[in-house]
């Protein structure tokens, strides 16, 4: 298959403002956090989560009345975001294709906070080639009542595996229960080949360590242990955005984190939209700049 380059995402230069309607309603009644608050967030971390996010087919979480009422899990375009959303068709398994939405810029962003967005998620490819999957994620959803060191446990050994592998990962608190381990890579296998590659993967470690780990979908079986959701790589699935805010108690946000600093964290949601400015700064340092790149491809196996 023709390798694909990786060229840099094309992120849109800051635009004239997207109007905010209804600043001071509370979507995040805990804190009292506003529309104008989230929105104020997203355009603050723009700059940290549009290199993940440009160019990339996403779902939307809407909560217009707030996260506490009804949110609904938006895929297609309703025809009301504006001209700052884009449009990529997309075949659907029934053969016809439907409009998925993508954002280049803050201003993309924010008309979708405009229309009720909490959350934004996104394939594992880009709009300008959805058949090309380019990032793989592990998503750890830990059963209730685990504790997050366990979460830890299990993402240090994703991680280790996989470094076995040759491949390298990266870490993300998902601002919820689980941790994400995300794999960038080369746009050279069919969604096939990665979903077949990231459930053997799960199932090998599940089978491995039977105790802690569990590999399919079912309830029953999730009991006391992780499940490492490997479902996140077929072809429309999505995982939440690098930066996302999420719809939950707090305003959490999915945050990036280096690998070294993963044990000073005692939960996934050690970060809210209140920390706009430090969670900027950190992307920018050393620690973070280059969280998520890497120039590497599934093993042939
Ligand atoms: P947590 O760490 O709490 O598990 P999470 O973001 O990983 O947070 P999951 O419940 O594991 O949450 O969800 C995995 C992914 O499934 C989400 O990130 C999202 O992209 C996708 N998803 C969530 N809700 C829907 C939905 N209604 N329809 C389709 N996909 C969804
Ligand atoms: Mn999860
Ligand atoms: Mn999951």
């Amino acid at each position: 298959k023709d390798v694909k380059p990786e060229r840099p995402v094309h992120i849109e230069p800051p635009r004239q403002a997207v109007t905010i309607s209804n600043r001071s309603r509370v979507i995040f009644p805990e804190r009292g956090q506003t529309k104008g608050d989230l929105a104020d967030y997203y355009a603050k971390i723009a700059p940290a989560m549009l290199p993940f996010l440009a160019n990339r087919p996403v779902s939307l979480v809407r909560c217009p009345q707030g996260r506490a009422k009804q949110c609904f899990f938006q895929k297609h375009d309703s025809g009301s975001f504006g001209e700052h959303v884009h449009h990529v068709p997309i075949k659907e398994k029934d053969g016809n294709s439907e409009d998925y939405l993508h954002v280049s810029g803050e201003a993309g962003i924010l008309a979708c906070v405009q229309m009720g967005t909490i959350e934004f998620h996104g394939w594992c490819a880009k709009a300008d080639d959805v058949e090309a999957p380019d990032r793989m994620v592990f998503d750890l959803d830990p059963d209730e009542g685990l504790d997050f060191s366990d979460v830890k446990r299990a993402a240090k050994d994703i991680r280790d595996r996989l470094s076995d592998l040759g491949l390298v990962s990266f870490a993300m608190l998902s601002g919820g229960k689980g941790i994400h381990v995300v794999l960038p890579l080369r746009r050279d296998h069919t969604w096939e080949a990665h979903a077949s590659f990231a459930e053997r993967f799960a199932k090998a470690l599940a089978l491995s360590d039977p105790e802690r780990y569990v590999a399919t979908m079912s309830k029953a079986k999730r009991k006391g242990r992780i499940f490492i959701d490997w479902l996140r790589n077929q072809r429309g699935s999505t995982a939440v955005m690098p930066y996302s805010a999420r719809a939950r108690e707090n305003a959490p946000v999915a945050t990036p984190i280096d690998w070294g600093e993963l044990d000073d964290f005692e939960s996934a949601h050690a970060f809210t939209i209140a920390g706009a400015e430090a969670l900027l700064k950190r992307s920018e340092s050393k620690l973070l700049r280059g969280w998520g790149m890497a120039e590497q491809s599934l093993p042939d196996v």
